[in-house]
C-alpha cells in the first residue's frame, strides 16, 4: 500500500524508470543490467564526478592536468596518417595561449567544422604535448558567431558509465527522474533527531546531481559535502533499522541464565596446552554475558589459528553444566567434522555427549540423532546447515554458537537462535545467547554496521610456538623453481599446498584449471603423491582426498579456494597460490592461514601474472609485510569497500548505495544511538523507512 502524505504518494519511487521517455525495453534492460529500475535507483545514482563548464579558463592559463573549461579560435588544423589517422586542431584565444586539441578518431563532417577561425569551446583536462598543451578528445562544441554561447549554470554531474547507453543519455534520464521528485514534505522521512544542520532529502538530491555554481567543489568531490552527509545518514539508517538486534526492538526476549563454571574450569585444566592471555579475556566476557538473563550476541574475531574453538568450548561446558544444550555449526562438513573430532576429544572423557547432524546423516542414522537432539540426551550437537532445518528441535537450547560467521546469513543465524525453547513463565520468548566466530576480523565500524547491536571480542595473541609466515610474491614465470621446491619439501616430508583461482569465472572453468594443474604436477613430480579438491566434486571424494592428505598420504594438494575455510593439517608448511593479484586480501589471508599452523617454518607463495594493477600491488606488498590479520582487514577496507567483508549479499549490505562504509564510517556511531531513540519512540517511523529504501532485503527489527 502506497503510503500517501502530503497529497503525493510515496510510491512515486518505486516506479519503473521505463515510465521515463526514451526508455524502452532495450535501454532498461540496460539499465536493470545495472541494478537500476525505479525511479528512485536513479535519483540514487550519484556522480562519481563533476565538470566545472560554469567558467572559462583563459588558455594561458591552462594547468597540466588541471581539467578547464576554453574557448578559442581555430589557428591550424593539421592531418596526419603517418601511424594512426591524426586530426590536430591549434586553437587561441586573447591570452596568447595555444592549445591543440588531438583527435585519433574522427569523422570527415567533423574535420570540416574545424575552419580556420571557427570558435570553438572545449572542455578536459591538458596535457604536456610536442607542442605546448594539448587535450585528447576533448568534449567540445563549435558556436557561431552570435549564437548560443551561455555559459553552464551549474557543474555538470559525470555518472559512472552503464554499458550500451551514453553519458549524455543517462544524464538526460536522471535528469527527467530528478524532474518528478516529490515535494519535500512528501519525500522527507528522516527523523528529526538526525535531520540537526543537515538539508533535506530533495533538497541534498538536487545538490549533488546539480550542484550550484557556487557549491564547494573539493568538499562535493571528496564526499564531505553536508548534502552528501544527509545522504549517507539517509543510507545508513535505513539499514540499521533493519538490522536484527537483542534488546531494544525485543524487550520480551530472555535467555537462560549460565552462571556455573564448574565444567568449564575442569575442562580448562584437562587441556593439554594453557591458554593465551587473550583466550583467558574472551573466555571471561563470555562468561559474563552468560551470567545474564539477556541473550548474548558476541562477536569473537580471531585470526586463523588463534585457538576460537577452544574458547567455544568452554563457553558450550556452562549451558551443559545446566543441563541444557549447545549447538555448533560450521558452514563446511569438512570443517564441522574437524570440531567434532575436536570437541569429542576433549568433552566424551569428561562424560559429555556430543551428536553429529550434517547433511549426509540420514534414515535411521539421522532419526537417531534427532530425537538425542530432541530428549536432551545430546548435550553438544554439532553440524552443518543441516542443524538448521525445520525437523531439528532442541530440547533446550541454551546456546548457538556459529563458526565462521560471514559464510552464513543472518537470516540463517536467526533460524538458529529461532531454535530456542518457549518462554519463562512471564511471556517473555526465551532465545539462546549466540557466540559468532570469525576468522576474518571486520573492522570495528564495519561491525556496527552489519550487528545492530553486538559485542565484539579479539583473541588477539597467536598461542606460543607459531612461526610467521613468510610470504614472498612471484611472477608466474618462475613456476619451475617452484616445483622444484615442493619436490625439496615432500622429500623432506612437509606437505605443501597449491592452489588455484580464477575469481569471476564459474566453478566448471576453476575446476578446469585445478584439474589441468593437477595433471601437469603429477607430471612433474612422479616421486609425489599429488591430490586435488574442487568445487565440482562429490563430497565424499573431496573429504577422502582431504582425509589423506591430513594424514599425510598425499604430499601435494592441489584445490580450489575450497580449501579456504578453517582445514588444520599443522604438519603443511608451503602454500602456493595461483593468480593471487586477482584475490581479496581478506581470501589470501585465509588461503594462508592454512599453513603456519606447525611448528615448521612456513612459506606461502603469491604467484602473480605480470604486469600488477596499482590496486593488485598494493594488495601483494601488504599480504609481504604482515601477518595481522586485522592490519590486513583495515587495508582491505581501505582498498576495496566493505563488500565482500561481510558476504554483501546476505547482510543486506548491498543496500549502500550512496553510504560508503570507508568513507563514511563517522557517522555511525550517531546513527547506531539515534536510530535506537527512533525505534523506541516512532516504530512506525523506523518500519516506513525500512519498507522504503530497504524494502524486503532484510527482515525488520521484529525479525
Ligand atoms: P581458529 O581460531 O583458527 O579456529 P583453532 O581453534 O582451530 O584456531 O586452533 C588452532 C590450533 O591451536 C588447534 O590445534 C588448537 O588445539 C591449538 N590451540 C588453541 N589454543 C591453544 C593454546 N592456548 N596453546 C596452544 N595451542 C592452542
Ligand atoms: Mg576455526
Amino acid at each position: 500500500m502506497p503510503i500517501r502524505k502530503g497529497g503525493v504518494s510515496v510510491d512515486l519511487q518505486q516506479q519503473p524508470i521505463s515510465a521515463l521517455k526514451g526508455v524502452g525495453p532495450r535501454v532498461a534492460e540496460k539499465l536493470a543490467a545495472r541494478g537500476l529500475a525505479t525511479l528512485q535507483d536513479l535519483w540514487l545514482q550519484l556522480p562519481r564526478q563533476y565538470e566545472d563548464r560554469t567558467a572559462l579558463t583563459p588558455i594561458g592559463l591552462l594547468k597540466p592536468g588541471v581539467a578547464a573549461q576554453v574557448e578559442g579560435r581555430v589557428e591550424a588544423v593539421e592531418r596526419g596518417f603517418r601511424y594512426r589517422p591524426m586530426l590536430r586542431v591549434a586553437i587561441g584565444d586573447d591570452s596568447h595561449g595555444t592549445l591543440v586539441l588531438r583527435f585519433f578518431q574522427f569523422r570527415a563532417a567533423q574535420v570540416a567544422q574545424f575552419q580556420v577561425g571557427a570558435r570553438v569551446r572545449c572542455y578536459g583536462t591538458p596535457r604536456p604535448g610536442k607542442q605546448g598543451l594539448e587535450i585528447v578528445h576533448p568534449s567540445y562544441r563549435l558556436i557561431d558567431d552570435g549564437g548560443d554561447d551561455a555559459l553552464g549554470s551549474s557543474l555538470d554531474p559525470v555518472y559512472p558509465a552503464i554499458e550500451g547507453l551514453g553519458p549524455v543519455s543517462l544524464r538526460r534520464l536522471i535528469a527527467q527522474a530528478l524532474d518528478r521528485l516529490p515535494a519535500e514534505e512528501a519525500l522527507e522521512l528522516l527523523p528529526r533527531q538526525l535531520r540537526d544542520g543537515l538539508p533535506s532529502l530533495r533538497e541534498a538530491l538536487l545538490t549533488v546531481h546539480r550542484p550550484p555554481q557556487d557549491a564547494d567543489v573539493a568538499l562535493l568531490l571528496a564526499g564531505r559535502h553536508p548534502a552528501q552527509g544527509r545522504l549517507a545518514v539517509g543510507g545508513l539508517l535505513p539499514h540499521h533499522l533493519g538490522l536484527p538486534r537483542r534488546g531494544l526492538a525485543h524487550p520480551g526476549h530472555a535467555a537462560p541464565v549460565l552462571r556455573a563454571t564448574a565444567l568449564a574450569d575442569t575442562l580448562r585444566q584437562r587441556l593439554p596446552f594453557a591458554l593465551t592471555g587473550a583466550q583467558q579475556r574472551v573466555f571471561e566476557q563470555i562468561r559474563a554475558d552468560l551470567a545474564r538473563p539477556h541473550p548474548m550476541l558476541r562477536l569473537v574475531q580471531g585470526d586463523v589459528g588463534s585457538g576460537k574453538t577452544v574458547v567455544a568450548a568452554l563457553a558450550a561446558m556452562c549451558a551443559v553444566e545446566v543441563g541444557q544444550e549447545a549447538a555448533l555449526l560450521a558452514p563446511t562438513e569438512l570443517l564441522a567434522e574437524q570440531h567434532l573430532n575436536n570437541l569429542r576429544g576433549w568433552f566424551e572423557p569428561m562424560g559429555v555427549r556430543v551428536a553429529w547432524l550434517a547433511g549426509k546423516v540420514t534414515g535411521k542414522a539421522r532419526a537417531k540423532v534427532l530425537e538425542e537432539v530432541a530428549s536432551g540426551e545430546a548435550q553438544v550437537v554439532v553440524g552443518t546447515h543441516a542443524l538448521m532445518q525445520e525437523g531439528v528441535a532442541f530440547h533446550d537450547l541454551a546456546l548457538a554458537i556459529v563458526d565462521e560467521q560471514h559464510r552464513f546469513g543472518v537470516h540463517q543465524r536467526l533460524a538458529l537462535r529461532d531454535k530456542g525453547t518457549g518462554g519463562n513463565g512471564n511471556g517473555d520468548a526465551i532465545v539462546p545467547h549466540q557466540l559468532v566466530m570469525t576468522a576474518t576480523p571486520i573492522p570495528r565500524t564495519l561491525a556496527m554496521a552489519a550487528y545492530a547491536d553486538l559485542d565484539v571480542s579479539a583473541i588477539d595473541e597467536l598461542p606460543p610456538g607459531r612461526t610467521p609466515v613468510q610470504t614472498v610474491a612471484l611472477s608466474a614465470e618462475r613456476r619451475p623453481e617452484l616445483v622444484e621446491r615442493i619436490r625439496k619439501a615432500c622429500a623432506e616430508g612437509r606437505q605443501a599446498y597449491w592452489v588455484c583461482t580464477l575469481i569471476d569465472d564459474s566453478d566448471e572453468v576453476v575446476a578446469q584449471a585445478a584439474q589441468s594443474t593437477f595433471e601437469d604436477l603429477c607430471k612433474r613430480l612422479p616421486e609425489v603423491r599429488v591430490g586435488l579438491v574442487h568445487g565440482r566434486m562429490k563430497a565424499a571424494e573431496k573429504q577422502a582426498t582431504m582425509r589423506a592428505f591430513k594424514d599425510g598420504a598425499i604430499g601435494l594438494l592441489v584445490a580450489t579456494t575450497v580449501i579456504e575455510v578453517g582445514v588444520d593439517v599443522p604438519n603443511a608448511s608451503l602454500m602456493v597460490i595461483e593468480n593471487a593479484e586477482r584475490l581479496g586480501l581478506a581470501q589470501l589471508h585465509q588461503l594462508r592461514g592454512r599453513v603456519g599452523r606447525g611448528s615448521a617454518a612456513s612459506s606461502c607463495v603469491l604467484l602473480y601474472q605480470a604486469p600488477l594493477s596499482q590496486m593488485a600491488r598494493q594488495r601483494l606488498e601488504t599480504m609481504r609485510e604482515t601477518n595481522d590479520g586485522f592490519v590486513i582487514a583495515e587495508k582491505d577496507l581501505e582498498l576495496r569497500g566493505p563488500g565482500e567483508l561481510l558476504g554483501t549479499r546476505q547482510t543486506g549490505l548491498a543496500q549502500f548505495r550512496v553510504a560508503d562504509l570507508a568513507r563514511d564510517a563517522d557517522l555511525l556511531p550517531q546513527v547506531h544511538e539515534k536510530g535506537g531513540e527512533v525505534l523506541r519512540e516512532s516504530p512506525d517511523l523506523a518500519e516506513r523507512i525500512v519498507a522504503r529504501w530497504v524494502g524486503g532485503a532484510v527482515r525488520f527489527a521484529a525479525a
